[in-house]
């Protein structure tokens, strides 16, 4: 089993598709871990994507991170780096494939309604950026 980090962004929980997007995650068979609603402080929403550090998007990226709730949520599957970053599609959505999340509720680039770890070791991390151990689900 691997874990990967999901995060509803804040265009997807303002557009009222926080419902929609945890379908995709049930159909898709993840299991989820942990879950919650919070608000990034712009420090901590610069902490997340510190390694996209002077990067030309960093700065909006930030500033769209902390403008209003997200929802994190641990998920849990076979693979579930890559099928998750299958679930939901290119980061931009015009290239996205049908049906993926992207596709279906992202606005553009940088607002794309929801994040997906790149990697098992950045999933663990960012994992523990929202949770504690002891706040995730021993669902074996
Ligand atoms: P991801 O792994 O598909 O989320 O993409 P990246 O790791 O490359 O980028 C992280 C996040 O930064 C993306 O999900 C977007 O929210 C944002 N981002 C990436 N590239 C751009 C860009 O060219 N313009 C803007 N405005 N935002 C971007």
């Amino acid at each position: 089993m691997e874990r990967t980090l999901c995060i509803i962004k804040p265009d997807a929980v303002s557009a009222g598709n926080v419902g929609n997007i945890i379908a995709h995650i049930q159909k898709e068979g993840f299991r989820i871990l942990a879950m919650r609603m919070t608000t990034l402080s712009k420090k901590s929403a610069s902490k997340f994507y510190e390694v996209h550090q002077g990067r030309p998007f960093y700065d909006s990226l930030v500033e769209f991170m902390s403008s209003g709730p997200c929802v994190p949520i641990a998920l849990e599957k076979d693979n579930a780096i890559a099928e998750w970053r299958r679930v939901i599609g290119s980061t931009d959505p015009a290239e996205a494939a049908a049906g993926t999340i992207r596709k279906l509720y992202a606005k553009n680039k940088g607002e794309n309604a929801v994040h997906g770890s790149d990697s098992v070791e950045n999933g663990l991390r960012e994992i523990a950026f929202f949770f504690t151990e002891g706040e995730l689900a021993d669902l074996a």
